[in-house]
């Protein structure tokens, strides 16, 4: 069962240059149809397998976003029919799936996730992992960076999660002015998940993923 309310209330406060992903890891099928028939058409998932049998059996109209840690060896189990991944963190990543994409004759959606938060054990580039990226955006053919992701520290201190998605922005636009001016593709930044995605549009996000405050706790 998903919460019908806050899902609608979502929707109406989000401003219009926001779009909502719905974050349905773990979450049954039905859940996902539910969020689907009340307007839903992004749902993201964090694990290969799990988001291949939902591909598999959901309508063919949802878009589809893979927000976990990807290894090289399960590329394949989505990157046919996935619309975004917003989890590159390794040059390595970047390069196995533009090989994988020329071998399926597709280009690929991709973020690159942004070490913002103070936690060690959270994933991301970089500074010097993008620029060495982005400089060599134009060898992958197969692939278009769309934009940047990043989460913030875990806290109730929201002075630090609007510190970190600052600097996300920060980071964001300079890639932009400095790589990516003549590139309209370049346009996304996906932050804010249920606890903190009111900071996130205030510091400029464009994509929110939102996962526990339609379908409960995980
Ligand atoms: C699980 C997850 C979310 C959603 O988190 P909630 O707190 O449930 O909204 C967003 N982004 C990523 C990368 C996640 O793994």
């Amino acid at each position: 069962m998903i919460s019908k309310e806050s899902l609608i209330r979502l929707q109406q406060d989000l401003p219009p240059n926001v779009k909502l992903v719905a974050v349905s890891k773990f979450k049954p099928i039905e859940d996902i149809l539910q969020a689907y028939n009340l307007g839903v058409k992004d749902f993201a998932e964090n694990r290969p397998q799990e988001l291949s049998q939902k591909m598999g059996v959901l309508p063919d109209d949802i878009r589809w976003h893979f927000v976990g840690h990807l290894q090289t060896n399960k590329i394949k189990f989505i990157i046919e029919r996935v619309n975004l991944i917003h989890s590159v963190d390794s040059l390595k990543l970047l390069r196995e799936i533009d090989k994988e994409a020329f071998k399926k004759g597709v280009v690929v959606n991709i973020l690159l996730q942004v070490y913002i938060s103070s936690e060690v054990t959270k994933q991301g580039l970089s500074q010097i992992e993008l620029n060495e990226i982005a400089e060599q955006n134009e060898l992958f053919k197969n692939i278009n960076i769309c934009g940047v992701m990043g989460m913030a520290s875990f806290t109730d201190d929201v002075e630090i999660i609007k510190e970190e998605f600052s600097n996300l922005r920060r980071v964001f636009d300079n890639l932009k002015l400095i790589y990516f001016s003549n590139n309209d593709q370049f346009c996304e930044l996906s932050m804010g998940m249920s606890s903190d995605y009111k900071i996130a549009i205030q510091q400029g996000s464009t994509i929110v993923r939102i996962g526990s405050m339609i379908f409960g706790d995980r």
